[in-house]
């Protein structure tokens, strides 16, 4: 499909003059960007009157299954340690494919809505006895939904603390078992192309919890010996460095060296309580954070350094967690928050609008070697996002490019394209049954709770 936007107030282009007001679509690619360009045989049309056009967000960190596990009561009130044996891991060995299917969809549509065109998902619903089916949904939802997916492959290989595993009677994979599961996915899905639709990450759950430093080290060589990127959890809490200096006697980040975990193809979630030592290392080896501070405010984890992280040179990401502790499922809500919270610690300089847009955009798509996305400049993929600025409360902004990050949610989206394909159409995911939808997911919990409850 070929696309000619027009008469945008307003386009975040790289390089281009504010002037810009069309946008031009051919093949996948972004053809043309400037002012009163001109209908070609063949083209559809799209008004971006009363709108502005972004480059599509790419949510670093997710954890679709938990799009179904949204205000788990027990779990309300509680820091990440008692919300994890209370929420994720009391739930997830019993959520079945169906369920599963249905998260998937709902958190992409949540976040398609919400701005976002690719999604890094953590998923890591995987055992000794898992089926590959449970994994085979996700990137059946993210092709129905036409997003892009990079599955960042979780999983463990040893026991760890949390008793609602074993209590589920679920073991862990063994190291032959993930590496044999993850070379089948790789060779079905991964794409190496820098517009993939499709990417595998390696992605043990926990790097300090999951798995034995032989084993992190065995699963780094594979993800090198195939140009596959490597992602995990680190220093949410403080519990990984404790951990770290009881079992290993080093920092947590210095245990990640270690293992063969740290640098330019490596990014941790959450970082924390990461300290200035840590943030040396990390930025000296490239590697990069993807921040969740919704997630680490609703388990009242604390403020992650991503202010001093970016001066030091570190890549710096945004990723919206799972719906379990960030219920809002909005990439637009990460970007508003990051560029908000920072400065009640460091003064309103701390955190700029461009800034913030690019950790939600250029720096995502560099940092999981997606370079053809992340910008909107010709020759770029066509992911972008048109919001609509036609209503009463936008009637009042000045400063009209920024209004969707200073304004934040609520934001209808007019239309959003992943690829040159429109995936939003008037607010709405585009081909989307979303009552079929919702029906899926309260039976998927009904099933759910007679599992946990047995
Ligand atoms: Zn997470």
């Amino acid at each position: 499909m070929r696309y000619l936007i027009r008469n945008a107030e307003a386009i975040l282009a790289q390089g281009i003059s504010s002037s810009a007001t069309d946008l031009r679509i051919a093949d996948g690619i972004i053809t043309e960007i400037g002012q009163g360009l001109l209908p070609q045989e063949g083209e559809q049309q799209v008004d971006a009157s009363r709108s502005v056009i972004y480059p599509g967000f790419i949510n670093t960190h997710h954890h679709l299954a938990q799009s179904a596990l949204k205000g788990i009561p027990a779990g309300i009130n509680q820091g990440l340690g008692e919300w994890l044996a209370s929420v994720p891991y009391r739930f997830w060995p019993h959520i079945d494919p169906e369920l599963m299917l249905a998260a998937a969809k709902m958190g992409l549509a949540e976040q398609l809505r919400s701005g976002a065109t690719t999604c890094a998902d953590h998923h890591y619903l995987y055992h000794l006895n898992s089926s590959m089916e449970m994994e085979d949904v996700l990137w059946q939802a993210a092709d129905e939904l036409g997003m892009r997916l990079v599955l960042c492959r979780g999983g463990a290989t040893v026991q760890g603390s949390h008793k609602g595993l074993a209590k589920a009677g679920v073991k862990p994979e063994t190291l032959e078992l993930m590496l044999q599961r993850l070379e089948q996915t790789r060779s079905r899905y991964h794409q190496a192309e820098s517009n993939a639709m499709r990417r595998l990450v390696v992605s043990p759950t926990s790097l300090v919890h999951s798995i034995t430093a032989e084993d992190l080290k065995q699963v780094a060589a594979y993800a090198r010996s195939h140009d596959l990127k490597l992602h995990s959890h680190l220093l949410e809490v403080g519990f990984d460095e404790q951990q770290a200096q009881a079992l290993h006697g080093c920092t947590a980040v210095e245990y990640a060296q270690r293992c063969d975990w740290l640098g330019e193809d490596v990014w941790f979630a959450h970082l924390v309580q990461a300290t200035e030592q840590d943030i040396q290392l990390l930025s000296e080896t490239g590697t990069g954070i993807a921040h969740c501070p919704t997630s680490n405010c609703r388990l009242g984890s604390g403020i992650a350094p991503v202010v001093a992280m970016e001066k030091a040179g570190m890549p710096v990401t945004l990723g919206v967690d799972g719906s379990a502790s960030a219920e809002s499922g909005s990439v637009l809500q990460e970007a508003n928050l990051a560029w908000l919270i920072h400065r009640t610690q460091q003064g309103p300089d701390a955190t700029r609008l461009e800034t913030v847009l690019e950790w939600a955009s250029d720096n995502a798509a560099k940092m999981l070697g997606l370079d053809a996305l992340g910008a909107l400049a010709v020759g770029k993929a066509a992911d972008l996002v048109i919001y609509d600025l036609n209503d009463y409360r936008f009637a009042g902004v000045h400063d009209r490019q920024w209004a969707p990050l200073m304004c934040g949610e609520p934001m209808r989206i007019k239309a959003s394209f992943v690829n040159g394909r429109q995936v939003v159409e008037g607010g709405e995911v585009s081909g989307l049954d979303t009552e079929a939808l919702q029906q899926d997911v309260i039976e998927g919990i009904q099933r759910l709770y007679k599992k946990v409850d047995a």
